[in-house]
């Protein structure tokens, strides 16, 4: 029997673990291959931005998914102190006796294996196996892995294949920039995402293929078209663009569920509908969708807003949540309605004017429909009336009907 064993910080675990785990197991066939994130490395401190170690665990058992046969260990975890290779190799070698234990290691490992605390027991217990981490230290895994069997009666087998340039350290430092997708598997990336471990962002091309798959495809145009006007708008006001992106990507994301889905959702995430929510479902969009966009894509809480106040707006809104909302009401693909040229060109020249307008143009819409005002949309068009009024300013004249 043979028990692969690939121990790391996993912090998260990339595609170069997944690509030397892999070679390992098309190479040397083991029955069991575990994957053990360390609780505490001896070598060298978790990072600051460390997520807590369940985060870890998991994000290593979806990487272990990808590999034949894989599957994460918490041993380490679940042991005090260091978390030393030896202490681990002595566990296994009870759980598993009489088997031929194999530690998997990159490059950098190997060549200071002798500063690892008990590496005679290491090297004692467990043959080793080396994946590189880069091309060009072909001459020095030999030259070590020489060194190891002569001094210390090592086991050591070189695996070849290409490598996956790349660190854990480096894609931490991608993630916050919504890049460094490339070199994780997909599952780890969602997770990330999920959870904004690092301070991860996500890469605006993979939440819109998320995002568009829970939309109607006859709505994906207009998500496209508020996106594009979000980040005019969000150009023009100072705010952050690919924020103001990742809320209109996300603005709709539950809109096309049914009255009982919407109910089963609100439910799901604890929202009480209010009366006119009931009465109207087709508003509750902007609350579950809220809720779905922090839960599934980890929206945090000025995007989430953005999109819980983008249909019915509020007083005293943040800018993001204002050119969410305004985007959605006059993004380019919107059919022709009262006033929508005139919002649109007011959203570029006052925020506030525009938030006035709208919610005035929505107030008469409904009351001409004889369908029931969301008061938050009474209370924004006064809000912003106001603020107005306080600024010296009129509101935009607008020939249409007047509330
Ligand atoms: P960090 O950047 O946080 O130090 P890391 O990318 O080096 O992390 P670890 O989890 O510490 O990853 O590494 C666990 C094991 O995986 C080590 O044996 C290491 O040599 C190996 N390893 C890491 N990255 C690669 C890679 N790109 N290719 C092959 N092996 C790798």
């Amino acid at each position: 029997m043979r028990v692969l064993i690939y121990g790391g910080s996993f912090n998260p675990p990339h595609l170069g673990h997944i690509r030397s785990a892999r070679t390992a197991v098309e190479a040397l066939a083991p029955d069991v291959t575990l994957l053990i994130p360390a609780a505490i490395p001896p070598h060298k401190a978790l990072a600051a931005e460390t997520p807590p170690w369940q985060r870890r665990f998991s994000m290593t058992a979806l990487a272990a998914g990808e590999i034949p046969g894989g599957e994460a260990s918490d041993i380490e975890l679940c042991r005090s102190g260091p978390s030393y290779t030896s202490d681990t190799l002595r566990q296994l070698r009870e759980r598993y006796p009489g088997a031929e234990l194999v530690f998997l290691m990159g490059t950098d490992m190997l060549l200071t294996i002798e500063s690892w605390h008990e590496p005679e027991t290491v090297m004692g217990l467990a043959s080793l196996a080396v994946f590189a981490r880069e091309t060009g230290r072909e001459g020095d895994i030999a030259a070590q892995a020489v060194h190891l069997r002569e001094r210390y009666g090592a086991v050591v087998y070189v695996l070849e294949g290409e490598p996956v340039t790349v660190s854990s350290t480096r894609i931490r430092a991608m993630l916050p920039e919504r890049k460094g997708r490339e070199y994780l598997s997909g599952g780890v990336y969602a997770y990330i995402i999920r959870h904004r471990l690092y301070g991860a962002r996500p890469d605006l091309d993979w939440l819109r293929e998320r995002a568009y798959a829970c939309l109607k495809p006859t709505r994906v145009e207009h998500v496209r078209g508020a996106e594009a006007m979000a980040r005019r708008l969000a150009k023009r006001w100072g705010a952050d663009e690919a924020d103001a992106a990742e809320a209109a990507i996300l603005h709709d994301c539950t809109k096309k569920l049914g009255r009982d889905e919407q109910l089963r959702m609100c439910e799901k995430y604890g929202i009480i509908p209010d009366k006119w929510e009931l009465e109207n479902d087709r508003l509750l969009h902007a609350k579950t969708g809220a809720a779905f966009a922090a839960d599934v894509f980890g929206a945090p809480d000025h995007i989430a807003a953005a999109i819980r106040w983008h249909t019915t707006g509020r007083p005293d809104m943040t800018a993001l949540e204002q050119i969410v909302f305004l985007a959605d009401a006059v993004e380019e693909s919107r059919r022709p309605y009262p006033a929508l040229e005139l919002i649109r060109r007011t959203a570029f020249e006052d925020l506030d004017a525009a938030m006035e307008l709208c919610a005035r143009r929505t107030l008469v819409f409904l009351r001409e429909q004889g369908e029931p005002i969301h008061p938050d949309t009474a209370r924004t068009w006064e809000y912003y009336l106001k603020k107005l009024e306080d600024k010296g300013a009129a509101p935009v004249r607008w020939t249409g009907r007047e509330i």
